[in-house]
């Protein structure tokens, strides 16, 4: 039969326990003890639950405190030199420290940098390396999880991070090229690699999702000359996961390393089956990602059980694992915990729990066990029952999308027009000022919301509570004498959440927790049926803010691809068809905005650059249907009516030809931490339209000076023309303070007026 198994298991906990553990120790409540008694319990669990819902093995060191990348970096002692002094008195503040940064009487450390896995929503931590760097073998922490495991009795399969992957990851701080570390790094990894086997392990899993990538000639080399010297070197089978896409032009590399099995995507790349197959070594294990590790749909087994068949037809069970596509890290923990979904939702989901037994039936049906066939035969008729299940499959919604032409997605004149429409209209100052949306969320709002939802406070008491702070959002905008006002989201908890409560198609889960890095955790909504909106969302808001005052009042929306990129997507429909749908009701609610008097109307997309497909060919693909989503949402409204976005990051060069093609008539980005560098990508393709760098960085609490934000703006005015610029802060506000907030905006204010005179 084959071996079922999975390359790595969520950490977080049923109920999330590890955040509550991690956020008391860090608070001082928790002891170490007591903080690795709960991470080591919550070990055993997870392989008690994997091996019940029906793993032959279990993976180790795929748990982490804090992030397995930074693990990676501790396990070769690739620890900065500034956090060691702490980390060689007490190892775990300085493992935190480097997560999470450490301020006290004595110490000022910043946290290392951090950011997204791949084209997940987990984010690691940036590892440093640089040119003299050394690295030394520090076993320990996979050493002890192993034993763990074996003492518990299971069959374990320690995971690391592949040191090609390891060291792309990682920044050189010299600048220095990374690659150029694989010889000092080496030794190091035969050191973990010596331990491992020494304490008995058989296989270990050695994660290189850089295969999926475009991959230079340096980085091939590197491959070859790392699994080389790890052949020569270890006792331990080497199992090369790769994952997130396609082999493609990798295969064959992946398919010369001298390792003992590979691991490879059958959920994002089933197309590579057959060329896998043809070009496996005779003896080596493949390891079949046959289910969706990203995704939370149950299989359908007209689909996966013929490549279970091919595979065992092709391989022989000796040599065939059957596994999810990628760690189970990008999905929640347990669909039977989920009882408040609509209709037969929760019986369509797969999470960790479920992908596993699946996996098991899969393995016991492609031996012949009746009872697993007939499971997968009824598993198969309640995925195909889903397309006649209410809500899914909506035929004005789907008639709507087919009837889409390139008439939608253009607005009546093009921008200079517009803008010359515009400018009568609003009457702006140059230089006009505006926040991104949201205002400090207080703690009287914050209890407020939990009252609410807990069925303490009615729905007239609680409307009271927000109306107040609308009013105090736009009373204080006033005074400060900023330009464009917003109200201030405080009826919202989260920009997908909110529009997804009120969006036909949507399903919120009560305990689908997926980690987003250290105790973070999201709870991504389900796009589960077609995508319609049966009212407006938030025309009497901002109505409501508007009817306060006599500046322009600019409506909220969160944009399609971003509701996309930010929810869990149905299996069976295109992406780009979904955010097709979803931009058509957005689209609606931008035009009752408009004839609702809002003129300016704001589509945020933050998460547009974030779902750039892995692989460069890809690229233009995707963004052609995103930049359209957006284009269909603000295409409805007359020239008069100012459509806003914000992108809050600074990357900017590879993409500005889909940013300009969105055509919004004012963009704002996120520019004050990088110094305004991207601006450039803005001045080289002459952006046309307006701007609004960010001058204000947000992400602090400090509150910045006048004098850097006045040369933040001087530095804008040397590459853009006045006529084009705004001026506000990087990103929303909502997690900043009032008093902050006030002192920063009303310094902005003074800012934009002084530069104004210099004009
Ligand atoms: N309008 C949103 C806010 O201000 C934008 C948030 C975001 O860009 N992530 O909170
Ligand atoms: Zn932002």
């Amino acid at each position: 039969m084959p071996h079922v198994t999975y390359p790595g298991f969520p950490r977080i906990g049923r109920r999330r326990e590890l955040k509550r553990a991690l956020e008391g120790h860090w608070k001082g409540n928790i002891g170490t003890e007591e903080l690795l008694d709960i991470a080591r319990e919550l070990r055993s669990r997870h392989w008690a639950l994997a091996r019940d819902a029906g793993a032959d093995s279990v993976t180790v060191n795929d748990f982490s405190l804090y992030d397995h990348v930074l693990d990676a970096a501790v396990m070769v002692d690739a620890i900065p030199e500034r956090y060691r002094p702490l980390y060689e008195v007490d190892p775990l503040a300085g493992y935190f420290a480097m997560a999470r940064g450490r301020q006290d009487d004595h110490i000022d450390l910043p946290a290392l940098e951090m950011t997204k896995w791949f084209d997940t929503n987990y984010h690691y931590i940036v590892p440093e390396v640089s040119a003299g760097q050394t690295f030394a073998a520090r076993p320990d922490k996979v050493v002890r999880e192993y034993r763990e495991a074996v003492a518990a009795g299971y069959v374990a399969r320690p995971v690391l991070l592949g040191p090609i992957t390891f060291l792309c990851l990682a920044k050189a701080v010299d600048g220095s090229d990374p690659l150029a570390r694989l010889d000092a790094l080496l030794p190091a990894w035969g050191g973990v690699l010596d331990a491992l086997a020494d304490a008995g392990a058989e296989w270990v899993q050695v994660d290189e999702p850089v295969l999926a990538l475009d991959l230079d000639d340096a980085t091939r080399e590197a491959f070859r000359l790392a699994y080389a010297w790890i052949a020569t070197r270890s006792r331990v089978r080497v199992l090369v996961a790769t994952y997130f896409g396609s082999l493609d032009g990798n295969l064959e590399l992946a398919m010369s390393l001298p390792i003992a099995g590979l691991h490879v995507d059958l959920a994002r790349a089933p197309e590579q089956l057959d060329a896998v197959l043809d070009a496996l070594p005779a003896g080596r294990v493949l390891s079949a990602g046959v289910l969706d590790g990203r995704n939370i749909w149950l299989s359908d087994p007209s689909a996966i059980l013929p490549r279970v068949r091919k595979l065992r037809d092709r391989l022989g069970d000796g040599r065939l694992w059957l596994s999810t596509s990628c760690s189970l890290l990008h999905v929640p923990l347990d669909a039977g915990d989920e009882m408040r979904l609509p209709g037969n939702l929760a019986t369509w989901l797969s999470f960790a729990r479920q992908k596993i037994a699946e996996l098991r039936r899969y393995a016991d049906a492609a031996q012949g066990d009746e009872d697993a066939r007939e499971a997968l035969a009824r598993q198969r008729v309640l995925v195909a029952g889903r397309q006649a299940a209410p809500g899914v499959v909506r035929d004005e919604v789907r008639k709507r999308v087919r009837q889409l032409t390139a008439q939608f997605g253009r607005r009546r004149s093009a921008y200079p027009f517009r803008a010359a429409v515009q400018r009568e209209r609003f009457g702006l100052p140059d230089l006009p000022t505006t926040t991104i949306g949201s205002f400090p969320q207080t703690a009287t709002l914050r209890v407020a919301r939990a009252a609410h939802r807990a069925g303490k406070l009615d729905d007239e008491a609680y409307t009271a509570v927000v109306r107040d702070e609308v009013r105090r959002a736009v009373a204080f905008q006033e005074e400060a004498g900023i330009d464009v006002l917003v109200h201030g989201e405080p009826e919202r908890n989260d920009m997908v959440e909110y529009f997804g409560e009120q969006l036909d198609g949507y399903a919120f889960t009560s305990f689908g927790w997926v980690q987003s890095y250290g105790s973070r955790c999201v709870k991504p909504p389900i796009v589960y049926g077609d995508v319609a909106r049966p009212a407006p969302m938030t025309v009497a808001w901002s109505a409501f803010a508007q009817s306060l005052t006599k500046k322009p009042m600019k409506g909220m929306l969160t944009g399609p691809v971003t509701m996309l990129q930010w929810s869990f997507v149905r299996d069976d429909l295109p992406r780009a068809d979904v955010c097709r749908q979803i931009a058509l009701a957005l689209r609606d609610e931008v035009r009752d905005l408009e004839r609702a008097g809002i003129g300016i109307v704001q589509i945020d997309e933050p998460a547009l650059r974030e779902g750039l497909p892995l692989r460069r060919a890809e690229w233009n693909g995707y963004l052609a249907w995103a930049v359209e989503a957006f284009r269909i949402t603000a295409g409805g409204v007359s020239d008069a009516t100012q459509v806003h976005t914000h992108m809050c990051y600074s990357e900017f060069n590879d993409i500005i030809e889909a940013v300009a093609a969105m055509d919004a008539d004012v963009i704002s980005i996120e520019t004050s931490r990088s110094r305004m560098a991207l601006l450039d990508a803005f001045a080289r393709f002459r952006y046309p339209n307006g701007i609004g760098p960010g001058v204000y960085d947000i992400h602090s609490p400090r509150v910045p000076a006048e004098g850097e934000m006045a040369s933040l703006l001087a530095r804008a005015l040397q590459v853009l023309r006045p006529d084009q610029l705004w001026v506000n802060p990087d990103c929303g506000l909502k997690t900043r303070d009032w008093p902050e907030v006030a002192a920063a905006l009303t310094a902005m204010v003074a800012v934009a007026k002084a530069a104004r005179q210099r004009l």
